[in-house]
């Protein structure tokens, strides 16, 4: 390994990504060599920025920018900001980002950027300035052919819009060169929503093939920000009940159902959900065993292990968030029955609609929101059959289904290509 980091730690999502490129690239049989190259990223970028903060001080902050294969085209994949980034974590999130792209069959390879921060800590101009000079250190590496970022935990529209204003000073103007940005700045309609209106596709369709009615169906959800509230919501209009959500601090938990808009409203004045009337207030690993129909992790990985998972009570685990779901627990899981929608399928709603939304910033032409979502569900859809299909053929899991699925074309890129 060509990259020494004192501060480096093999994060668990990391050997979780190596064991499921392991079990999937055996079926295949994959050729040793492809074998190698495929299972570590081809670019690894780490930074150190100094910033001045409001009250004058300086702090130094690292961010990584870990490219894992472009033999399908332009790296795709978001940047998160947390106090926990590390690389062995972003390493594991850009590989994976590999595979979703290679599944859902769109033209870009994977990525994914972290800085290590505490966005609650800082303030917008704070925030502002650590993009900019995230930007500065690694704009030789992005842009609209090379690596186009985009949102993940504690990232937004506002800060792809400072990313695309930096790069764009630097570049010439290039709204492809990020995806997520405000619709005003060339964002696409429906990307906010596209990663829980995948899930919320995605959560239909298992049920149906589960032989469970949408409607009535009980839902509990891990984390309530950009892809858990959206799911909630778009779930509620399909007549699910969400019975339960959660934010870093802990959860809500009402049998006969929340009442989301008064969530919302609470958490927006309260900052918390704490203290809302009408639930009890509930820990995140009481959430994770909460008797419901639907279980959806849409926070951080690693949240159901050999630990909790025997006392995992849902019937459906849709894995909105990346990386949620330990080998163990996977076969724990499966023997207790539990059909599972693996991340690299669930979430990938978010990333198809960046792939629309790259395509409209090059040929300068808008969509609809309507198009956007119709192409959205053909895509999730067509991919999602194609997994239950090579998973029936070859009596595996939806997840060594869609991983082999993946590698292969990933592998078959790369040979056309000649390495
Ligand atoms: P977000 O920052 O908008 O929301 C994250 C939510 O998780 C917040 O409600 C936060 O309070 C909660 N949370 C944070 N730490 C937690 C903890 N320790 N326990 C419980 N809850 C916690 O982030 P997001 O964009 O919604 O991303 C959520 C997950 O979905 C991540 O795994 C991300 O990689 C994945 N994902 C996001 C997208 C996207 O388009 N944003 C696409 C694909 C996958």
């Amino acid at each position: 390994m060509g990259f020494v980091d004192e501060t480096y730690k093999r994060a668990e999502s990391e050997r979780v990504i190596a064991y499921h490129f392991d079990v999937a690239a055996r079926k295949i049989n994959l050729d040793p060599f492809m074998w190698e190259l495929l299972k570590a990223p081809f670019r690894e970028i780490k930074v150190q920025m100094p910033l001045k903060m409001d009250d004058g001080t300086f702090q130094m902050f690292v961010g990584y920018r870990i490219q894992h294969s472009e033999a399908r085209g332009p790296m795709k994949g978001g940047i998160r900001y947390h106090p926990e980034v590390n690389l062995g974590e972003v390493r594991a999130l850009a590989t994976i980002m590999t595979w979703k792209t290679a599944l859902t069959d769109i033209p870009f390879g994977g990525a994914k950027g972290g800085i290590m921060c505490n966005p609650k800590e800082m303030s917008a101009s704070e925030l502002e300035r650590l993009t900019r000079a995230f930007v500065a250190r690694i704009e030789d590496n992005i842009g609209p052919n090379q690596d186009i970022p985009a949102p993940d935990v504690n990232t937004n529209p506002q800060v792809m819009a400072w990313i695309m204003d930096e790069y764009s000073r630097r570049h010439g103007y290039a709204p492809a060169c990020v995806t997520g940005k405000p619709v005003e700045l060339g964002g696409s309609l429906g990307r906010n929503e596209a990663t829980g209106r995948g899930v919320t596709y995605l959560t239909t369709l298992a049920l149906k093939d589960m032989g469970m009615e949408v409607a009535g169906r009980t839902v509990a959800i891990q984390g309530i920000g950009n892809v858990g509230g959206h799911a909630a919501s778009l779930l509620a209009r399909e007549g699910c009940k969400v019975v339960a959500v959660s934010d870093s601090r802990g959860g809500l938990y009402n049998p006969g159902g929340l009442n989301l808009a008064k969530v919302n409203m609470h958490k927006e004045e309260a900052g918390s959900l704490e203290g809302f009337s009408g639930a009890d207030y509930i820990t995140n690993k009481e959430l994770l065993e909460l008797p419901c129909d639907v279980l959806i992790p849409a926070a951080l990985e690693g949240v159901i292990t050999g630990q909790n998972a025997d006392g995992v009570k849902a019937k459906l685990l849709m894995e909105a968030a990346n990386i949620p779901t330990a080998p163990e627990a996977d076969d724990i899981l499966q023997g207790k029955g539990v059909y599972i929608v693996p991340d690299l399928l669930a979430n990938a709603g978010g990333v198809v609609v960046s792939y629309f939304e790259w395509t409209q910033n090059l040929q300068a032409s808008y969509w609809e929101e309507d198009r956007v979502n119709r192409k959205l569900a053909r895509i999730m859809l067509s991919s999602y059959e194609h997994v239950k299909e090579v998973a029936a053929q070859n009596k595996v899991s939806l997840r060594t289904a869609a991983y082999a699925i993946a590698i292969e074309k990933v592998a078959r890129a790369m040979k056309l290509r000649g390495l």
